[in-house]
């Protein structure tokens, strides 16, 4: 008998209907002779729906409040699911995030999980119920206040009560057939990534493709556990992510230069004009920064003009952070002695990823002469071992993403991706 953890995202349990069919699923699986327990997201735009309101009231609700507030979402779906699997006579229970053991830090919106002790929900499968769980919360062990994990956290309670339960696998159930080589809804011809690698998925997480929450992949890597990423329209077979995905008993498979492009409509741009060329004045900025507590992603600093000893540094940060970065820099300004601060929100970033591109030659060549052809403006470039980014205008970004998907050969014969539901909001 195997340990199924299954993982329903919004747009899985946006209505009554959904509920149900994902009750059926459910109860199959238990039928096969499995234990079952199951993480749910919100219903569809629930969470965006509670976040506006709460933005009528308050302009800047108080975070404790906030997460009580968000972390009603989940609540109900969760209920409305055991009552389903209940209404097809299987016995289902279901529990919040605190309830089953999920244990954080006490940073509101965006706590990490520091221990997981699910003891109740062993309990509850022992008895041979169904255990239903709240994801994207959890109490905090200092606190005891109710936590968020951050926008998209579900897939991180999954993983986390999977590897605490010794699960035999993670399903992730979404609005589409797996993990595509580009988003569907700009690449028609995208195709689904049958294996990929921890470390690969990490990188396209982080650089926008919203499938999986970045830090659901990190914990999956840490033990080791495997994610089977798929649709919950579907009974087709998805993305399998795992720690080596080209040697795996007898499947061995070649492995892809470029495994998919990423984009990120998130992120914008400040650049400071005029930073005297003086030793740690690069320094003063980034630590200003730092204690806005601002993650900064790219940074470009040009050569200083001989004619005035000064230059420019660019440099990139999620939207949201933007305005607590300008007020932050605005008041060191006498101090550094730079000359002005330029913002420009109507960028993103493409990037390109593939474990295949360290023993590649040539591969930057091609991105950017796709780009160029084109006729897509490079503002920014970064790079790591298995990634090439760069940060365009924003109106290029589906063009950008189109060019280097082609210029790759990613582009599939016949259009295999279907998007079943989600507004992609
Ligand atoms: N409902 C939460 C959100 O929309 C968590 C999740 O879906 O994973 O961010
Ligand atoms: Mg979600």
């Amino acid at each position: 008998m195997a340990l199924v953890v299954q993982k329903y995202g919004g747009s899985s349990v946006a209505d009554a209907s959904c509920i149900k069919r994902v009750a059926q699923r459910i109860v199959a699986t238990k039928k096969a002779g499995n234990d079952v327990v199951v993480i749910v997201s919100a219903m569809g735009d629930t969470t965006d729906e509670l976040l506006d309101l709460a933005e009528q009231v308050s302009p800047l609700p108080p975070a404790r409040e906030l997460d009580m507030l968000l972390t009603s979402g989940e609540r109900i779906s969760m209920a409305l699911l055991a009552m389903a699997i209940a209404n097809l006579g299987h016995e289902a229970r279901s529990f919040t995030g605190s309830q089953a053991g999920v244990i954080t830090d006490s940073t509101h919106g965006k706590a990490r999980i520091i221990d997981v002790t699910p003891s109740r929900i062993r309990e509850a499968i022992d008895q041979g119920h169904i255990a239903i769980v709240a994801g994207f919360q959890g109490v905090s062990q200092d606190t005891k206040d109710i936590t968020t994990l951050g926008r998209g956290g579900s897939d991180t309670t999954a993983v986390a009560l999977a590897a605490a339960l010794e699960a035999d696998v993670c399903e992730i159930y979404t609005d589409v057939d797996g993990i595509f080589t580009a988003d569907p809804r700009i690449v028609p011809p995208a195709r689904k990534i049958p294996r990929i690698s921890y470390d690969e998925m990490m990188e396209m997480a982080a650089c926008g493709a919203k499938i999986l929450h970045l830090r659901c992949v990190e914990y999956a890597r840490r033990f080791n556990l495997p994610i089977h990423v798929r649709s919950s329209f579907s009974t087709k077979e998805g993305t399998w992510v795992v720690s080596d995905p080209y040697t795996d008993e007898g499947t061995e498979m070649e492995q892809p230069i470029i495994s998919g492009v990423a984009h990120d409509r998130s992120e914008a741009k400040i650049t400071v004009v005029g930073v005297p060329d003086k030793v740690g004045e690069a320094a003063s900025i980034f630590k200003t920064l730092a204690d806005a507590e601002i993650n900064i992603d790219m940074i470009v600093q040009n050569v200083s003009a001989a004619a005035t000893g000064r230059t420019d540094i660019s440099f990139t940060l999620p939207t949201t952070d933007a305005q607590t970065a300008l007020g932050a820099l605005k008041k060191i300004q006498a101090q550094i002695g730079y000359e002005s601060l330029l913002f420009d929100d109507q960028i993103g970033k493409v990037s390109l990823i593939g474990a295949g591109m360290r023993s590649h030659p040539g591969v930057t060549a091609t991105f950017f002469a796709a780009l160029a052809d084109a006729g897509v403006n490079i503002e920014m470039i970064s790079t790591s071992e298995i990634r090439i980014s760069v940060i365009v205008e924003q109106d290029a970004i589906d063009t950008a993403v189109a060019a280097a998907h082609r210029a790759f050969d990613l582009d599939a014969d016949q259009v295999e991706a279907v998007v079943y539901g989600g507004t992609g909001r």
